[in-house]
């Protein structure tokens, strides 16, 4: 098919399923770049859309702006299936990505510290990530086979994840529960799992904020959202556009789909994903890029 019916059946389908006008959905459709071949798939089961989403924001959360090879959560690619997510790491970041995802109870921060509940288990060529209902699970290997090392405890921290399946402490109960819809912050737990998950299942999209110069920003506000803030490269409209085309807000009511707040930010979801890009480049003053990326690197390698 033709570049531009290609762009004027994408227009259509963007008009469809937001509330843009036609002519900024065509607007849009023009500036997608990128194209992935298969379909990406949502977790069809909420516990599994929930268990991902929390992965998500605490790699965000913990992460910021830290990644390597433009591996913005950590994730360099990832296989969907509606049952299934395979993701595979970024090989110096994995051990830490791993770290930040097992619970334990942390007496500096003052609390508990990474997904309630998840549990590891080596297998064959990567590690399962478990979540203790048992139904829920994430496959991780690295890109370059590398085995995982699991962790162990440092000073001051209490390990919660080699506690048996279905052993939560009182601490995982309670953060389980406040994630899955008792904390306030969050008006839609559901609609947030949704668009957590999709940001994880997506990392050939969501990267392309980080490729420009190997690392971009990604934080959050509270439990119910995810920042993802770059320079270079893709315009915000343009990253929109790629998501929209891939999927990232399909099936929710219109009016939360998306929203352009500015040339250089975006929502989408509601407020669960928002997206800023800088107006200039970060590092063309002051510290390069590279510099940057070398004292990341540093800090994996310490
Ligand atoms: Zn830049």
């Amino acid at each position: 098919m033709s570049k531009s019916r290609n762009s004027s059946r994408l227009a259509k389908q963007i008009r469809r399923r937001t509330a843009l006008t036609q002519s900024t959905a065509s607007r849009l459709a023009k500036q997608v770049r990128v194209r992935l071949p298969q379909p990406i798939a949502d977790a069809s089961e909420p516990r599994q859309r929930r268990l991902e989403a929390h992965m998500a924001h605490v790699l965000a959360s913990r992460f910021q702006d830290r990644q390597l090879n433009g591996a913005l959560l950590g994730a360099q690619d990832a296989q969907t299936a509606p049952g299934h997510l395979g993701l595979t790491v970024e090989p110096t970041m994995a051990d830490e990505v791993l770290r930040e995802l097992l619970p334990r109870l942390d007496d500096s921060y003052g609390g508990l510290r990474g997904v309630p509940g998840l549990r590891v288990r080596p297998v064959d060529g990567g590690i399962v990530l478990q979540d203790s209902s048992g139904s829920a699970r994430v496959f991780a290997e690295t890109s370059d086979g590398r085995a995982w090392r699991l962790p162990t405890a440092e000073e001051g921290e209490t390990p919660l994840w080699t506690r048996p399946l279905g052993d939560l402490s009182s601490e995982e109960h309670e953060e389980a529960e406040g994630w899955a819809g008792a904390w306030p912050t969050v008006p839609d737990a559901a609609v947030r799992d949704l668009m957590l998950s999709r940001v994880l299942r997506r990392p050939g999209l969501v990267n392309r904020a980080s490729a420009p110069h190997g690392f971009a920003n990604c934080y959050t506000h509270h439990s119910g959202d995810l920042v993802v803030e770059w320079c270079c490269g893709d315009t915000v409209e343009a990253y929109c556009a790629a998501l929209l085309a891939h999927g990232f807000v399909d099936g929710l009511p219109p009016s939360e789909t998306i929203e352009l707040t500015s040339a250089h930010s975006a929502r989408l979801g509601g407020h669960t994903v928002i997206v800023r890009r800088h107006s200039a480049c970060q590092y063309d003053s002051g510290p390069s890029a590279q510099k940057i990326t070398d004292s990341i690197e540093k800090g994996y390698s310490s």
